[in-house]
């Protein structure tokens, strides 16, 4: 598969990587040490056409394609991991699922305000117990006439507090198991849709999630997304989506936490000699460049599978999944390799490893855990697909 950038993906690509250095980097740390949601950033990337990028121009979006959108995550998430989900979020779990499956009306009134960044979107699918095993779930939509009534819990909503709009999935048929999900677009402000304030966590302190409680939350079947009994389809077609958006981010985050134990090594002395000198360092370092390397690769493979998605019969479940876990689970080792270059000073608040250590956490978590990933991609090879 050819790597090669085209004029628009690298344009897109400094474009992401100016930002983030001029705009995003210099708020990082303090962002992460108040846990500040980052209002300005949101805007900025709104601006510059971020938030809904892989969605064509005449739907408000950037019309850029998937790779561009991968290669702006790797940069934003690279100065901040928490700027980087709230990015995630909005693209790949709110707008691209009501770009495939809305209808014309769906895309004029919420589509076009959500990729154009005008609003800000967020996806509730994980409930307090239910995760993993997501058509388990307890919130339950029931019909009355033209409308919709919603009550039931989701939790750990990324974006949840700042959210206009909620793609949000409930059991509308208990006896058809996952095919008795519907999913659902609510707005803020909707009586009985009431997120709760933001979580308290290890990492991404900037990007709030929340807790959405739906109390005789009554919707016009018009924010019906998708068919009756076809939400579960909807969601792990989102994940499938999503899940490059998060191998992006966890490559970002590592990438940082590389780039700055290069620079450490050659400066830090010890022994008489710079750290970069001894070769237990450098074999950290050469672990460390073959691990990105290799995400990178997985990475831009299931974003151009995806883009090739939108014209032919292609799968990217496989890819994706591979792509997130492998690039998850090297964020973890590469971010903790990284902090033992820097010994001390990388355990002191007083740099930005510890925050990347912390931020990488995450991604093998969100939007299917890694055990989930091996799951999948198990199941794909056994079937050959
Ligand atoms: C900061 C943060 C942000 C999030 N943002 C969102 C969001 O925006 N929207 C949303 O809907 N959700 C969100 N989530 C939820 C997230 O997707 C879930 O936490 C995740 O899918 C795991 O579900 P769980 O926490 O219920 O763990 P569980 O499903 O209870 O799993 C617990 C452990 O058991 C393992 N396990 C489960 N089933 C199996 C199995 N069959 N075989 C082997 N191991 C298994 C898991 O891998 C995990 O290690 C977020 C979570 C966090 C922490």
């Amino acid at each position: 598969m050819d790597f090669g950038l085209s004029e628009e993906q690298e344009m897109i690509q400094k474009a992401a990587r100016d930002f983030a250095a001029k705009a995003v980097a210099p708020r990082a740390r303090e962002l992460d040490e108040k846990s500040e949601w980052p209002t300005d950033l949101v805007q900025q990337m709104a601006d510059l056409g971020f938030l809904g990028i892989a969605i064509p121009d005449e739907l408000g979006g950037g019309g850029a394609d998937y790779v561009s959108y991968a290669l702006a995550m790797i940069e934003i998430s690279k100065a901040c991991a928490s700027t980087g989900v709230i990015m995630s979020v909005n693209n790949s779990l709110v707008c691209d699922p009501i770009y495939k499956f809305g209808s014309a009306e769906q895309h004029e009134k919420f589509l076009k305000p959500l990729a154009s960044g005008e609003k800000l979107g967020c996806f509730g699918l994980t409930e307090p117990s239910s995760g993993s095993d997501a058509s388990d779930m307890q919130t339950v939509a029931v019909q009355e006439g033209d409308e919709w009534v919603i009550n039931g819990a989701k939790n750990w909503i990324t974006n949840g507090p700042h959210a206009d709009t909620c793609v949000v999935f409930c059991c509308t048929d208990r006896s058809q198991g996952a095919r008795g999900t519907t999913a659902f677009i609510i707005e803020k402000g909707t009586p009985g849709y009431e997120p709760q304030p933001a979580d308290h966590k290890l990492g991404i302190h900037a990007a709030h999630s929340c807790t959405l409680f739906f109390e005789g939350c009554r919707i016009p079947d018009a924010n019906r997304l998708g068919e009756v009994g076809g939400g579960f389809k909807i969601a792990m077609n989102t994940l499938d989506g999503g899940r490059i958006g998060i191998a992006a981010q966890a490559l970002g985050i590592a990438e940082a936490a590389y780039e700055k134990a290069v620079q450490y090594s050659k400066e830090r002395k010890a022994f008489g000699q710079p750290l970069a000198k001894k070769q237990a360092i450098q074999f950290k370092i050469a672990d460390m460049a073959i691990d990105l390397a290799a995400a990178r690769a997985l990475i831009l493979k299931a974003a151009v599978l995806k883009e090739k998605a939108r014209t032919e019969k292609v799968r990217h479940t496989s890819e994706s999944a591979m792509a997130k876990l492998y690039a998850s689970e090297m964020a973890t080792r590469v971010t903790h390799q990284a902090l033992q270059v820097f010994g001390g000073y990388g355990y002191s608040k007083e740099y930005d490893m510890e925050r990347h250590y912390r931020d990488a956490r995450i991604t093998e978590i969100y939007e299917g855990t890694s055990e989930i990933m091996r799951i999948v991609i198990g199941a794909n090879a056994l079937k050959g697909a």
